[in-house]
């Protein structure tokens, strides 16, 4: 089992309550138990670094007051750093552009790009009644092709035929004119992964972004990853104007350190999580849940 923030710091600093500022030794003391946590939590290690430092600049001044013991003053320090650095607030998907709005779904194989088209297309449909219609740009497996007509239909969501014969750019814009006509709010676009980064693939979901002009570019990534979640994310982010992350698999055993990793590489929202395979296992991402979460 893993030792959570709170019971590292409580052993390793001083418990008595009210003492002034934090010393420069109990930060460092405390600031390597705070790496081991999110090292325990999977955070890219150049992540921790960056992370670490801002910690210690904002605990060196931080005064404990009478009701705090100097672990309680660092882990507040801590947890109000990580919120902040995961976004402070959740932030709504972006829907503001002329209907349809464009999603594009960017991400790696199996990182669950097809289940989340599903499940976004779920959620715009049922709880804010948009219509919606998805596509598969994924002309190199008919099986994805297939896995989502299935999905989708399952949760009553229009599909855009697509077959494996097709350029993906071809696809896109028949699918975004198949839209137009059909009035429809939102045109959800999935793409082809590879089970790594690959320069071909980067090139088609490019000319797919400019051929779409998407109002969301959202990067896909499994939680479970843990440090290979910021190098997939560090080149996604250098290929695509990425509008936002969605971290799915959180309901495994990962501590959602990837969270961390993929905000402060890729610098944009998270915005949903993955919680479940069904089609309604996606929830709103909240900063100040995830944080708790990778402290434990
Ligand atoms: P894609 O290749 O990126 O389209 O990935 P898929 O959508 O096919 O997902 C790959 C696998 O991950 C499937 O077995 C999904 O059921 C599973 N999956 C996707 N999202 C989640 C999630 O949030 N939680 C869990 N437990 N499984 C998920």
């Amino acid at each position: 089992m893993f030792e959570n923030l709170t019971s590292r710091l409580t052993r390793v600093l001083d418990s008595i309550r009210g003492q002034g500022r934090l010393t420069e030794e109990q930060i460092a003391a405390a600031a390597r138990e705070l790496r081991m946590a999110l090292l325990e939590a999977d955070v890219a290690l150049p992540v921790i670094k960056d992370f670490i430092d801002k910690v210690k600049e904002r605990a060196l001044g931080a005064e404990i007051t009478q009701s705090l013991t100097p672990g309680q003053a660092f882990l507040r320090v801590v947890q109000s750093e990580l919120t902040a650095t995961l976004g402070g607030t959740a932030e709504p998907l972006n829907l503001r552009a002329q209907p349809p709005a464009v999603i594009l779904m960017a991400g790696l194989q199996g990182s669950g790009k097809t289940t989340t088209t599903a499940k976004l297309a779920r959620r715009l449909k049922h709880d804010e009644k948009k219509n919606v219609i998805v596509v598969s740009c994924d002309v190199y497996r008919p099986a994805a092709i297939e896995q989502l007509r299935i999905v989708a239909t399952a949760v009553g969501v229009d599909v855009f035929p697509s077959s494996v014969g097709q350029s993906p750019v071809d696809i896109a814009t028949a699918a975004l004119a198949h839209a137009r006509l059909q009035y429809a709010d939102v045109l959800i676009v999935d793409t082809a992964g590879r089970t790594t980064v690959d320069q071909d693939m980067m090139a088609e979901i490019a000319q797919l972004h400019a051929a779409l002009n998407p109002v969301e570019t959202l990067f896909v990534v499994d939680s479970m990853t843990g440090q290979d979640a910021a190098k997939t994310a560090r080149a996604f982010a250098d290929a695509l104007p990425l509008t936002g992350v969605i971290l799915t698999k959180i309901d495994g055993d990962s501590r959602g350190g990837a969270a961390l990793s993929v905000r402060q590489v890729t610098g944009r929202p998270i915005k949903f999580l993955g919680v479940g395979e069904k089609s309604d296992k996606l929830e709103v991402f909240h900063p100040d849940r995830i944080a708790n979460r990778i402290i434990g």
